[in-house]
């Protein structure tokens, strides 16, 4: 309510909609520039695409194919800064890609291409690629087919949390004075009265129902695969801008799908690439490229895409004979890639961000890479500030941008090697186990000790079976995090709906028991909010059947 009130009487110098990773990411830059900067985001922070991605931090090996060597050149540049500045969400992750007799290219050219991909890193790298034979492909992946198999790369991209990426950019930028909102949504942009620019929105609180007139003196757009949509309900109608094509995961068990090192697959159907990615005590393999027709805020796999995947991953690990059965959650979420006229392949469109607009008081951010959002949050900023220089409006005392820097908050204080020795300190200290601390320590970095701050026995038990979320992490998403509704909870606070859905649905009722307790719900609200959960997780299984 502090920051409505805020929202509603102040005059900002910005306003970012859109609280994905780009929004995010701006309204950071935006705090820390010293800017009195605004969020407002309709759903939870996140809850777009942001928090649906492949949750890679990589440098786009597959560019290269199309030689976009600058694209590269510039992930893999992102990829340091963020090892650097978030290394408990970012962390280096082995990939190994076979190589078999009659694939697209051969042992000796993908060696090649991954010079030219260490190179465009300048080398920083956790570890340089290795070329291998089959049996070395073999003894890093045992279930991999062998029938075919020529060798294998060894590589390293980074592994991301890209939820609580998006999070922890939003709460630096609320703890440097910025007004973050979830939950508000803008309906329409306000422009002055001789229509010549852009001064303010109407925005929504769709939980107290409640409106504001608020005043800024820029407005930055940058939400997604809404943007047309976007636009035109907010009276802003220009050409299209964004072309959302869909991407879908799928969840499967570590006991049944026991991998060490990310896989890089080509799909036998359209040789796409498709990665098998550990994580943690489940694997999860993705994506899929498909052109969605329903809005964006409907956004689930289909069947058609279950069976895509699965059809490679049995192409790749016959003896695993993974099946339909095996699959505890999935995920889908839509690219906001730039439109391009005349381009027909979704894989063809450029991964590119455009920035447009400004002279009138609004600008687009669209498209673009989760890796690269710190620089595409930098660029904006710096347009931004370049109209409101000409128009006068520039406020004085702006300093130069600090993210390449500064730390994200649960990055404070941890090197890039800190799983080495902090778990085990970690857990002494706590009283907990060490598999406990490292799951804590990977999702929230220094700030895990707060989780466990006046967390009695019962908070540091398991919320559900097989997983190690805790009990003290629902309560810290509530105090700390701005968690206002079972599905912020289950989804992207702790990630177990995700990974495993239908499971997550035995628990929900003690989760919103816990949060009833906190956020006063009255009894109709918290059924509600089981009831909109429900719906949630059948939506994402429906595919499964
Ligand atoms: P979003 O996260 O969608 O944010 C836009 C926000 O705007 C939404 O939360 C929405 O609710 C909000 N909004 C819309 N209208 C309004 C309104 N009227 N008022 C207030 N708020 C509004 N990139 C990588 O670097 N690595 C990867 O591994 C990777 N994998 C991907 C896999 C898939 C399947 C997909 C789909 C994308 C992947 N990407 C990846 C790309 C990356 O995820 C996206 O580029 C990025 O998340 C887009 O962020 P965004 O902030 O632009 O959009």
């Amino acid at each position: 309510s502090d920051a409505w009130q805020r929202l509603n009487s102040e005059s900002f110098d910005l306003l970012v909609i859109g609280g994905g990773i780009n929004g995010a990411g701006i309204v950071r830059d935006a705090a820390l520039r010293g800017l009195n900067v605004a969020l407002v985001e309709k759903g939870d922070f996140g809850s777009g695409t942001s928090f649906r991605s492949s949750k890679l931090i990589h440098g786009g090996l597959r560019y290269l194919e199309t030689y976009q060597f600058g694209l590269v050149r510039e992930s893999t540049a992102e990829r340091a800064v963020q090892m650097r500045v978030a290394p408990h969400l970012s962390r280096p992750l082995p990939f190994l890609f076979p190589v078999y007799k009659g694939d697209p290219h051969g042992l000796l050219f993908m060696d090649m291409g991954l010079w030219l991909y260490d190179a465009l890193a300048l080398f920083r790298v956790p570890k340089i690629h290795r070329a291998m034979r089959e049996r070395g492909v073999l003894a890093k992946e045992k279930d991999l087919k062998k029938e075919g198999l020529v060798g294998g790369l060894h590589y390293f991209d980074c592994s991301a949390d890209d939820g609580r990426l998006t999070l922890e950019n939003v709460l630096d930028a609320e703890s440097l004075g910025g007004v973050c909102l979830n939950y508000a949504r803008v309906d329409k942009l306000n422009r002055s009265s001789d229509g010549s620019r852009v001064v303010g929105a109407k925005v929504t609180d769709l939980v107290g129902e409640s409106t504001a007139e608020v005043h800024a003196k820029m407005i930055i757009s940058a939400t997604g695969a809404w943007t047309d949509s976007f636009l035109e309900g907010a009276g802003e109608s220009r050409e299209k801008l964004v072309r959302a094509t869909r991407g879908s995961h799928v969840v499967v068990r570590k006991e049944k799908f026991p991998i060490q090192n990310a896989v890089t697959m080509l799909s036998p159907t359209d040789q796409r690439p498709l990665f098998v990615i550990p994580w943690g005590d489940h694997t999860y393999v993705g994506t899929t490229d498909v052109d969605h027709s329903e809005g964006p805020d409907r956004v689930f796999i289909t069947r058609d895409e279950v069976d895509y995947i699965l059809e490679t991953v049995s192409h790749y690990f016959p003896s695993l004979n993974i099946s339909v059965d095996d699959i505890t959650g999935t995920w889908s979420g839509l690219r906001p890639l730039v439109d391009e006229p005349g381009v027909e392949s979704n894989v063809k469109v450029s991964r590119e961000h455009e920035i447009f607009g400004g002279e009138d008081g609004l600008m687009i951010l669209a498209g673009g890479k989760l890796t690269t959002y710190r620089l595409m949050a930098k660029q904006t900023l710096d347009e931004a500030l370049g109209h409101l220089a000409q128009s006068g409006e520039k406020p004085k005392d702006i300093e130069r941008c600090k993210t390449r820097d500064r730390p994200l908050p649960g990055g404070r204080g941890l090197g890039e090697d800190w799983s080495e020795t902090l778990p085990r300190e970690f857990a002494q200290r706590h009283g907990v186990t060490e598999q406990l601390a490292d799951h804590l320590l990977k999702s929230y970095g220094c700030r895990a000790d707060f989780v466990l701050e006046g967390a009695d026995a019962e908070a540091k038990e398991p919320i559900c079976p097989g997983l190690h979320h805790i009990w003290a992490e629902v309560d810290f998403a509530v105090s700390n995090e701005m968690a206002i509704t079972l599905e912020d909870a289950m989804v992207r606070r702790t990630l177990i709906a995700m990974k495993e859905a239908r499971k997550s649905l035995e628990i929900a009722p003690a989760v919103a028991d816990r949060m009833a307790e906190k956020l006063k719900w009255s009894e109709g609200e918290r059924k509600g909010q089981l009831e909109r959960y429900r719906s949630w997780i059948e939506n994402c299984m429906e595919a499964i059947g």
